[in-house]
C-alpha cells in the first residue's frame, strides 16, 4: 500500500492560522511583529524563498521588509545593515538569507544578528541553547519537521531516527530535536560507508543532502516515516526532493512530497519564531 503523504502545505496553513491569534494578542498590546530579510546578491532561488516568506508574513499581519544588497556588497556593508536592524524597534526578527555570495564571512554575519532577533536560530547562543535541550528559536526547517511528526502523532521515544546530512542549518539541529524527544539518533554524512545499512533501520528517516534520488525504496524500512528536505531541479526544470519518491512511497508508512512538504513548513515556522520574538 502506498505511503500516506504528509501535506506540508495544508499543515503550514494551519500553523499560519494559529499565528493570527498570536498577532491579534500582540496587537492588543500595541505590538505589530516585524521581520527583516537581508538578501545579498541575485540568486533566483533565494529570491523565490524570500518572496514566500514575505507572502506568509503578509497573510497573518506580520510586517516584513527586504533589505537588498548587491552581490558585490562588502562584509562591512552587510554587517552595517544587520547592526541597523538590530537597533530598529519595529523589527523583531532578522533573517540573513543563505547562501551568501562567496567572499562574505557567513559565520561572522550570522553572529552579528542579536540573539533576541535570531528567528532563524542560527546564532551561536541559540545553537547552544538547542544543545542544552531548550531554545526559544529552533531552526525553522527542523522545527517544521517536528511539527509534521507531531501532526501524525508519531511516537519518537526509543525509535531509531536516521538523519542523512549534517549541515548546521538542517541535519545537526534536526538530530538534536529528535534526541530531545528520546529518539535514538544517527547522523549520516558523505563519509558514511554504507548509507543503506543505516537508513534501513530508521523508523524516522530525514534526508537533507541536496542530491536527487539518494534514497530509494530498497533503502527504507517498511512503514517508516520519511521526511524529504532536499530541493533539486531536474534537467527539465522539475522540482524534486532527495528521495526517489515513486519507490519510497511504495515502502514507507508516511512520506513528505516535494514540493508541498517540508518547504512550506519552514516558512510557517519562521512566522511562528517572529511572533515569539515580538512577544518579548
Ligand atoms: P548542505 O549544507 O550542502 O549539507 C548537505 C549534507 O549532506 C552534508 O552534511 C553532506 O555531508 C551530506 N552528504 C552529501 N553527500 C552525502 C552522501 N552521499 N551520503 C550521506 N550524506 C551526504 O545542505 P543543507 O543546507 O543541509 O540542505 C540539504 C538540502 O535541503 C538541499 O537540497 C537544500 O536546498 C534543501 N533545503 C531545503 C529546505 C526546505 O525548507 N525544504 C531548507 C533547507 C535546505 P558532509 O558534511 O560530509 O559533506
Amino acid at each position: 500500500m502506498a505511503a500516506q503523504r504528509i501535506d506540508g502545505k495544508a499543515l503550514a496553513e494551519q500553523v499560519l492560522a494559529e499565528c493570527r491569534t498570536g498577532v491579534d494578542a500582540l496587537a492588543a498590546r500595541g505590538i505589530r511583529p516585524g521581520l527583516a530579510v537581508v538578501l545579498v546578491g541575485d540568486n533566483p532561488a533565494s529570491r523565490a524563498y524570500v518572496r514566500n516568506k514575505v507572502r506568509a508574513c503578509g497573510t497573518v499581519g506580520v510586517h516584513s521588509e527586504v533589505v537588498e544588497l548587491p552581490a558585490t556588497a562588502s562584509q562591512a556593508e552587510v554587517l552595517e545593515v544587520v547592526r541597523r536592524l538590530n537597533g530598529d524597534r519595529s523589527i523583531h526578527g532578522i533573517l540573513v538569507q543563505l547562501p551568501l555570495p562567496s567572499g562574505l564571512d557567513e559565520a561572522a554575519i550570522l553572529a552579528e544578528v542579536m540573539a533576541a532577533k535570531d528567528v532563524d536560530g542560527f546564532h551561536a547562543l541559540n545553537r547552544g541553547d538547542l544543545l542544552g535541550g531548550h531554545t526559544r528559536f529552533p531552526p525553522c526547517t527542523p522545527a517544521g519537521m517536528m511539527r509534521m511528526l507531531d501532526s501524525i502523532g508519531a511516537k519518537l521515544s526509543g525509535k531509531d531516527a536516521v538523519v542523512v546530512g549534517r549541515s548546521n542549518t538542517v541535519g545537526k539541529p534536526m538530530g538534536l530535536l529528535l534526541l530531545g524527544r528520546d529518539a535514538t539518533v544517527t547522523l549520516c554524512t558523505s563519509k558514511t560507508l554504507d548509507l543503506a545499512s543505516h537508513t534501513r533501520r530508521a523508523d524516522v528517516l530525514v534526508v537533507a543532502v541536496g542530491r536527487a534520488g539518494i534514497v530509494t525504496g530498497d533503502m527504507v524500512k517498511p512503514g517508516a516515516i520519511v521526511l524529504d528536505v532536499g530541493i533539486n531541479r531536474t534537467a527539465d526544470g522539475k522540482l524534486v526532493g532527495d528521495i526517489d519518491f515513486g519507490s519510497v512511497e511504495q515502502v514507507a508508512g508516511y512520506v513528505t512530497p516535494v514540493p508541498g512538504g517540508v518547504g512550506p513548513m519552514t516558512v510557517a515556522m519562521l512566522v511562528v519564531n517572529t511572533i515569539e520574538a515580538a512577544g518579548g
